[in-house]
């Protein structure tokens, strides 16, 4: 069989995927993408929460740690996790970037080194901050518990571009796939681009290894019950952090990395709801607005997000049995919702099972426990002062951030792939997507993501690359750029 030789396949299509993939192929590269998930065209995306879960999302929705204390969430579908994310995109801080540069001996893990890769793929996207004429009821109890106690909120910085709340939309649904294209998923906006520079897209293909030679990568997958195999010059691992740890375990590195599949984040996140008397009707509008922004909240390590969620999903998370569930759910409307999310400093462990499925090692220790607890009771002061009816605390934890496992570093014992996203020892193999990330930040990681496949596109094709210019607010449905 004579195999199609590409300068770079990319395996998986997520944030940090779809930002490699349009940088390379706009360079003249011959690029492949390689993606599990199949292509939607975004008036297709689900119209409810089962269907969104079982269809674009790994596990039919959630896989849950070895001691099912988290259900970890991830997509699969083309586009990664940001076609089924909220698309909050903040920066870090040098509380983050200064701890990555301590473990990875990276001195350009700082805030002005970054700074210029920000720049550019904030460049390429529509970001638009909430405005408050477009605050639901959450909202409103969020910054009036906030304002009543003295702690410090911001506005949400969004990836979007015409969500037009205020002419009736509702953007719950954008979770299972925005059927505007206004949410700034790759599939709106990078992976057009890309194609429209000649990117080649596989969908449907289950990655299950590579193997290093000295002219290239073979990278061998399954599409449907066929077996493939494709050949580049250069493979770059874009599979998210159970994704390409999972790749490089299968393809027998695991001895000669030590460091793969340790150091797993996943900043777990408990939710709290509450019943208040008036309808808050939460699912209305714009679905997030507002974020804690108190530095007394970062120095203890947790965030409070203001979210709520679909009726399936509250039904999943809400307390209680039989008639007790049936009564809160009946009064959803009345329901509001927060959620602290905390930056977890116990790592977890993947590894390989017998039968080559990933297990997942990740308990909540003491410092996580002490952080949660400590969001938890402003939540509870937040509703009290506010005039909640009833509180009710979700009985399990969620994993939507996930880090680590293929961390990037100097040293080959506690890392890796190396600074210049090669794993260690393979300058033919790269990774670049959330794995890469030496610890939890505590903050939105998809921006960083795409800022450190820009640092990337940078180092494999040797030159400084500038933003493309793309006029802010310019999505393109996926579909129509490849037809
Ligand atoms: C509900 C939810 C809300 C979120 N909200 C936010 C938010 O508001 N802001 C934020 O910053 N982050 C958010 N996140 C997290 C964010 O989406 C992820 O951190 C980000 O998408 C990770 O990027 P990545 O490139 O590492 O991997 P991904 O985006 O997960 O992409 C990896 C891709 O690789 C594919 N893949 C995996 N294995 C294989 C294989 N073997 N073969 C072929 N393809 C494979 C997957 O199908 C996937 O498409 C959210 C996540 C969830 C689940």
């Amino acid at each position: 069989m004579t195999l199609s030789r590409y300068d770079y396949i990319i395996v998986g299509s997520g944030a940090g995927g779809g930002v490699l993939a349009f940088h390379l192929s706009r360079a003249g590269k011959r690029v492949l993408v390689l993606e599990a998930g199949q292509r939607w065209q975004a008036k297709d995306y689900p119209d409810n929460e089962l269907d969104a879960s079982a269809r674009l999302m790994w596990s039919g929705g959630v896989e849950p740690s070895h001691d099912a204390s988290l259900m970890l969430m991830r997509g699969r579908v083309l586009g990664g996790g940001t076609v089924i994310n909220q698309c909050l995109l903040d920066r870090f801080d040098s509380v983050a970037l200064d701890d990555w540069a301590e473990r990875s001996s990276i001195d350009s893990f700082n805030v002005t080194a970054l700074g210029r890769h920000y720049d550019a793929v904030e460049a390429d996207l529509s970001l638009q901050s909430i405005p408050e004429s477009d605050w639901n009821g959450n909202a409103r109890i969020y910054a009036d518990g906030f304002d009543q106690l003295g702690y410090r909120r911001a506005p949400l910085r969004r990836g979007q571009s015409r969500c037009d709340v205020s002419a009736g939309n509702d953007c719950m649904r954008c979770l299972g796939g925005c059927p505007r294209s206004s949410k700034q998923s790759m599939a709106a906006t990078f992976l057009p681009r890309a194609e429209q520079h000649g990117l080649e897209i596989v969908t449907g293909c289950h990655v299950h290894g590579v193997v290093h030679g000295s002219a290239g990568v073979t990278v061998y997958g399954r599409v449907g019950q066929e077996q493939v195999q494709f050949f580049g010059a250069q493979c770059v691992l874009a599979a998210g952090t159970l994704g390409s740890s999972r790749i490089l375990m299968n393809s027998g590195l695991t001895h000669a990395l030590p460091a793969l599949g340790k150091g797993f984040f996943c900043h777990p996140q408990f939710v709290t709801f509450a019943r208040y008397a008036e309808p808050v009707d939460a699912h209305r509008g714009s679905f997030q607005a507002l974020k804690s922004d108190d530095p007394r909240f970062r120095a203890a390590g947790f965030k409070l997000e203001n979210v709520f969620m679909g009726p399936v999903a509250a039904a999943y998370l809400l307390p209680g049995g039989a008639q007790m569930h049936q009564r809160l759910m009946r009064g959803y409307r009345h329901l509001a919702c927060i959620e602290v999310a905390v930056r977890d400093v116990t790592p977890g462990r993947l590894s390989l099972g017998r039968n080559g499925q990933l297990n997942i090692r990740k308990s909540l220790g003491a410092p996580e426990r002490r952080r949660a607890r400590e969001g938890l009771q402003v939540i509870r002061d937040i509703y009290r002062v506010t005039g909640a009816k009833e509180v009710m605390q979700a009985p399990t934890g969620i994993g939507l951030h996930l880090m680590g496992g293929c961390a990037q570093g100097v040293q080959r014992d506690t890392s890796v792939v190396n600074p210049e996203f090669a794993v260690h020892g393979m300058p033919r193999l790269h990774v670049v997507d959330g794995s890469l990330f030496p610890s939890a930040p505590g903050i939105n990681p998809s921006l960083t993501i795409m800022a450190l496949a820009h640092r990337a596109a940078e180092a494999l094709l040797g030159c400084t690359l500038p933003s493309a210019g793309i006029a802010r607010g310019q999505s393109i449905a996926i579909a129509e750029a490849s037809a």
